[in-house]
Parts: C-alpha cells; sequence; structure tokens
C-alpha cells in the first residue's frame, strides 16, 4: 500500500485545477414552463384580463391566452396579477431571540438568520420585489437569492446610507468618492440622508449643491439616487435632480409640486412603518433614536404623513411608488400599506396597486422587466383569494407566489369560488 502522502502531490494538483475550473452552482429551484389557468386577473398598468392561460418559461411570461401545453396550475377563482414590489424596506431590521430590536453586537449566525426570516416573509406576503435600503447584509443577501436558490425577493440595495451632515459632510470630491466607494461595493442605488430623522426633528442635513453633487455621482455611476427627505427638503432634493424623496412630511403643496414638474418619484408611507413601531414600541425603545418622545412624535405626526400623501396622490403628474419603509416586525405585512394608500391617501384600491407593480417597476429602472402581465416580462406573479379591487382586505390573503418563473407558495383555499 502506498503511503497517502503520495497522492498528495496528485491531490493538489487536482484540487488546484478544479478551483480554477469550477462552474457555479445552479440555483437549486430552476424555473419549469408551466400555464397558468386564470379567469380574473389585473395586468399591473390599471387594466385588467379575463380568462387567460399564462404561459411561463425561462422564468419570463412568454405568452398569455396561448393554448400552450406544460404544467397548469390552476388559479380560476383567484385574483391574479403581477407580484408587488415596495421600493423602501429594511430586511436587516428584525427582532433578535430574546425578542428586541437587533443591534450589531448579535452573534453573525443569527443576525444572517434574522435577515433570511425577512426575505422570505417578504416573498410570502406576495412581494416578489424589494428595495432594501442600508446594511451591507443586504449584499449576500441580494446575491444568495439571485443566485443560489436561497427563497426571497428579488433585492436591490443601497448596502448602506451617505448621511448629510452639513457643511462637515464632505468636500465636493469626498462626496463623489462616498457614491464610487458605495458601487465598487456593489450597492445597487445610493440611499442619502438629507434629513435628519423625524424622531429628532426631521431637520435639513444637506444644501442643494451637496445633494446636486451626490445625485449627479450617482447617475454618473449608473445608479438612482433615493433621499431621505422632510419639510422643503423634498423640492431641494428634486431640483438637485435626485430620482425619488422617502417620507416627505412636513413638505408644503409647492414642494410636492415641483417635485412632481421634475419627475421625482414620491415615496410616502402611511399604512404600516408608523403603526408597527408604536405596535413595537417596547421592543424598540432605548436602541438608538428610538426615544419615548421619538415614538410620540411620529404617532402625532401621523395625520401629517396622512396630508403630504393626499397631496401627492392628487397632484398632477406626480409619480407617487409604492414603499412602506418595513422594519423589524413589518416583514411579510407590507400589503397593509394597500390599505392605507386607500384610507388615508385617498388612492383608488387600483391606483394603490398599480404603484407596486408598473409605477415601482419604472422607479426602480426595472420597467421594462417587471410589473406586468404581458409577455416578455419576468413570471412574478401572484395571486389574492378575493377581489381587491371589491375587497381590499383580499391582499392580506397571497395565495400564491411565483419568483421568476419558480412556485414558493401555492395554498389553495377552499373560500375561492369556482
Ligand atoms: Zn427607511
Amino acid at each position: 500500500m502506498r503511503p497517502v502522502s503520495a497522492f498528495l502531490p496528485l491531490l493538489f494538483a487536482a484540487a488546484t485545477a478544479s478551483r480554477a475550473q469550477v462552474a457555479p452552482v445552479p440555483p437549486p429551484r430552476a424555473p419549469t414552463p408551466v400555464t397558468l389557468l386564470v379567469d380574473r386577473a389585473l395586468d399591473g398598468a390599471g387594466g385588467t384580463i379575463s380568462g387567460a392561460r399564462i404561459r411561463v418559461e425561462g422564468g419570463r411570461i412568454t405568452a398569455i391566452e396561448s393554448t400552450a401545453a406544460g404544467t397548469s396550475i390552476d388559479l380560476r377563482g383567484y385574483t391574479v396579477m403581477p407580484g408587488w414590489i415596495d421600493t423602501h424596506v429594511h430586511l436587516d431590521s428584525h427582532f433578535d431571540r430574546t425578542g428586541r430590536i437587533a443591534t450589531d453586537s448579535e452573534p453573525a449566525l443569527e443576525a444572517a438568520m434574522g435577515i433570511a426570516l425577512a426575505a422570505w416573509e417578504t416573498l410570502m406576503g406576495g412581494f416578489t420585489t424589494v428595495q432594501s435600503v442600508g446594511d451591507p447584509g443586504e449584499r449576500p443577501l441580494r446575491d444568495a437569492i439571485r443566485d443560489r436558490g436561497v427563497p426571497g425577493p428579488r433585492v436591490l440595495t443601497s448596502l448602506g446610507w451617505i448621511v448629510g451632515r452639513g457643511d462637515s459632510t464632505g468636500t465636493p470630491d469626498e462626496l463623489r468618492a462616498m457614491v464610487r466607494a458605495r458601487q465598487a461595493e456593489g450597492a445597487d442605488l445610493i440611499k442619502i440622508f438629507a434629513s435628519t430623522s423625524q424622531r429628532v426633528g426631521a431637520r435639513p442635513t444637506l444644501s442643494e449643491a451637496q445633494l446636486r453633487i451626490l445625485c449627479d455621482e450617482a447617475r454618473a455611476a449608473g445608479m438612482r439616487s433615493m433621499v431621505h427627505a422632510y419639510r422643503s427638503q423634498v423640492s431641494v432634493a428634486a431640483r438637485a435632480g435626485c430620482d425619488q424623496v422617502e417620507h416627505a412630511t412636513y413638505a408644503s403643496a409647492e414642494d410636492i409640486a415641483t417635485a412632481a414638474r421634475l419627475g421625482t418619484v414620491i415615496s410616502p408611507q402611511v399604512g404600516l412603518v408608523v403603526q408597527n413601531y408604536i405596535a413595537n414600541k417596547e421592543r424598540y425603545l432605548g436602541e438608538g433614536n428610538y426615544t419615548e418622545e421619538g415614538m410620540a412624535t411620529m404617532l402625532r405626526d401621523l395625520p401629517l404623513d396622512f396630508d403630504i400623501c393626499r397631496i401627492a396622490v392628487s397632484t398632477p403628474g406626480a409619480k407617487v411608488v409604492f414603499s412602506t419603509d418595513a422594519t423589524a416586525g413589518a416583514h411579510g405585512r407590507n400589503a397593509e400599506e394597500f390599505l392605507g394608500r386607500v384610507e388615508h391617501c385617498g388612492q383608488t384600491p387600483m391606483a394603490a396597486l398599480v404603484s407596486a407593480q408598473s409605477v415601482a417597476a419604472q422607479a426602480i429602472g426595472m420597467g421594462d422587466q417587471l410589473g406586468r402581465l404581458a409577455p416578455g416580462y419576468a413570471a412574478d406573479i401572484i395571486a389574492l383569494d378575493g377581489d381587491p379591487l371589491a375587497d381590499l382586505t383580499a391582499v392580506r390573503r397571497v395565495v400564491f407566489v411565483m419568483r421568476g418563473g419558480v412556485v414558493y407558495k401555492w395554498a389553495p383555499t377552499a373560500a375561492a369560488k369556482r
């Protein structure tokens, strides 16, 4: 018998060769061709479809109303539509095993479980794409979902924030370097804080000139810019050429009109984020700026959030996109924002849904790929038990979730009428 050591050079050569040649592991959930039988569908852009067969192949919708063969999933009796897109979430935000908001001291594996669970809950809630804006952990999550079959929504991420600090934020060259650093880290977009948190005064932190440098640099680098902005910072960010403004509380109708005129996407939140903070207040208190006073301010000013949303949706030409700002406790319940949009903001159910479909797809620069039931679009398709145009609470009853042609949820209910 030859000693093991005699094989070592051979093993080493084999290991070296295989490392050089190895191909990425294919996603374990490869899409298979399927035909969805549908009797009621919304197309994602304000239209309806009835009595269709939706052919899905290679992760895309290849035909509607064809008689193509293939495995059939019978979605008759449900309302079928493009999967929803939430343009502002924080998948990294989660409660730790003690039930408190997780901090940086949480063990790394538990943090990974937390972000993965948030992704799973979000997908099960009918959201097939999200922009998660604020944590380095979003990169491995995004990549594992995209490349390795980890279940979750398609993730676009800013990885971190550029936080305004007035003149001390940086020189023009330093501002540009901040944007390029994010790009080098693999960010899909840039998230900028042009105001302090609502919990600590919502004060301006960046000038129009500073914002223009940041947003111009993001565009030059092929990235979109999202700006956290209150009060007149909404129109400041719009004039600076930034792509999307978040929250917009305390802004005036003139600020909103400026954003609308300049094509800036407006992203108000009325149905979930503050309500979730209040419901889970004890789990958050004591961490960062989560104080009794800050929570009280958010609750007190919730009607002002409603006001600015109503102003935005009634401003001609305004691009009002769906977003929740979901943090710990809110993942998977993102659809509550639809109910808020109708109840507090005055949108029709159809307009609210479309704001998370074709409107959101456009806002994230994927309007030719996502957000519509049409040939050539990604097979991101969900089904609800009920008709949301007649009873909006149907958005809470997601029975079917397909993303990229892969079925992640199919839970038929007896309630569907055949
Ligand atoms: Zn946020």
